[in-house]
């Protein structure tokens, strides 16, 4: 019998196959979708993700990012521009699952079975189809809104954050390798290139009273898109000019889920703690679970040492939404010192986050 099963082939799952089989250990797949096929945008690979995909034998398909340039959206005025080290990259999420699965090689991959639960202590997982199958040791990596999550911790409830985001991918040419960030009151937009510059990444965040639902295939209007940012200054509205097709979702706060393991299964990834999107690390973090999960063997162990280093960046994406969509005395006097660190010292922002970037969870 395989020593384990990994349900769901998403950038966790599949990362945690290929960790436990280069250790020796005999792993399978099972995963909702037909086929592996070209869903999603946008994912930015920062260096501690980049460590775990190179020990994996993979390098980030996408170019590497040389800066996050922050931008007052209302008047284009630059407010800082913080060049970045080797190991940000910018990767089509599709190319990135390609990638992982290029190096499955024997790896069971059991494709169109949708899981609807997991019963008997993780031990065994229930089709949709009312089929059964009986697993040794579970991994769920099946993402915020998966049956194993559901089964480790049904009670766990996630909060509305009254906020919503749009994604959309704009045909360019010659888009510098960067990520821009344009701020404003209760409102920011992040932009970058996907592809040798070929297709532009838009991400755009609104807050909002009404609730709407969660989800990566909800399309919206491209109309309200532009309404939205209609006072922001030339560059993102020609940009946004230029949408066919955009996709909305509803941003919920899930927290990291009490506890990630429950009998024989033990989350990882968006299962056990999805990410608000404003520190990008839901990928990167999900990359850094795969491979110390495989390397510790424990998971009481990993969860141990693990929840520290998740917890702190759950908190930090927090904050940043907050600081993107200033208003007011605090806009002025955040804008202010921004552009004041930025004239002397723009890499400094960026030492804030070395525990973050600096991780190396593969030595
Ligand atoms: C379709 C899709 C598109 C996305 N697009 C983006 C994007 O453009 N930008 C971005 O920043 N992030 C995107 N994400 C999220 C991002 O990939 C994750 O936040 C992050 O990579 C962590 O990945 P994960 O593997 O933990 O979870 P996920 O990426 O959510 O992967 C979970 C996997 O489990 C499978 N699965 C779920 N439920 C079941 C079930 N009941 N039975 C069997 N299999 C199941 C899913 O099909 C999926 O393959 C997307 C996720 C998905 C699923």
């Amino acid at each position: 019998m395989t020593e384990v099963t990994v349900l769901g082939a998403g950038i966790a799952g599949l990362a945690a196959a290929l960790a436990l089989r280069d250790r020796g250990v005999s792993v399978e797949i099972v995963e909702q979708a037909e086929r592996l096929t070209e869903v999603g945008a946008g994912l930015q690979i920062a260096p501690n993700g980049t460590r775990v995909l190179r020990a994996l034998g993979i390098d980030p398909p996408g170019p590497e990012s040389r800066a996050v340039h922050l931008i007052d959206g209302p008047t284009g005025r630059s407010l800082i521009r913080m060049p970045l080290g080797p190991g940000f990259h910018l990767v089509h999420r599709a190319d990135l699952i390609e990638a992982l699965a290029a190096r499955l090689g024997d790896i069971p991959l059991h494709l169109g079975r949708p899981v609807a639960g997991v019963s008997d202590g993780g031990r065994r997982l229930d089709f949709s189809n009312g089929q059964t199958r009986a697993v040794r040791r579970l991994i769920g990596a099946d993402g915020a809104r998966g049956a194993s999550r559901h089964f480790v911790a049904p009670d766990h409830a996630a909060r509305w954050t009254g906020q919503v985001a749009w994604r959309a991918l704009v045909p360019v040419a010659g888009w510098p390798a960067e990520a821009q960030v344009h701020v404003g009151p209760g409102r920011h937009l992040v932009l970058y290139p996907l592809r040798d510059g070929r297709l532009l990444n838009v991400v755009a965040v609104e807050e909002r009273a009404e609730w709407v639902a969660e989800g990566w295939s909800q399309e919206d209007d491209p109309q309200a898109l532009r309404d939205a940012f209609a006072n922001y200054a030339g560059p993102v509205r020609e940009v946004l000019s230029r949408v066919e097709r955009v996709h909305l979702w509803g941003l919920m706060d899930h927290g990291a889920v009490p506890a990630w393991r429950r009998g024989a299964c033990t989350l990882i990834g968006d299962a056990a703690h999805p990410t608000l999107p404003f520190l990008a690390q839901g990928a990167n973090l999900a990359l850094e679970d795969a491979w110390t999960l495989a390397a510790a063997g424990d998971p009481a162990a990993w969860e141990a040492a693990r929840r520290g280093r998740v917890t702190r960046a759950l908190a930090t994406a927090q904050a940043n939404a907050r600081n993107y969509h200033l208003t007011g005395m605090r806009r002025a006097l955040g804008h202010g010192a921004l552009r004041a660190v930025g004239a002397v010292a723009p890499r400094a922002m960026l030492r804030r986050y070395d525990w973050l970037y600096g991780h190396d969870v593969t030595v």
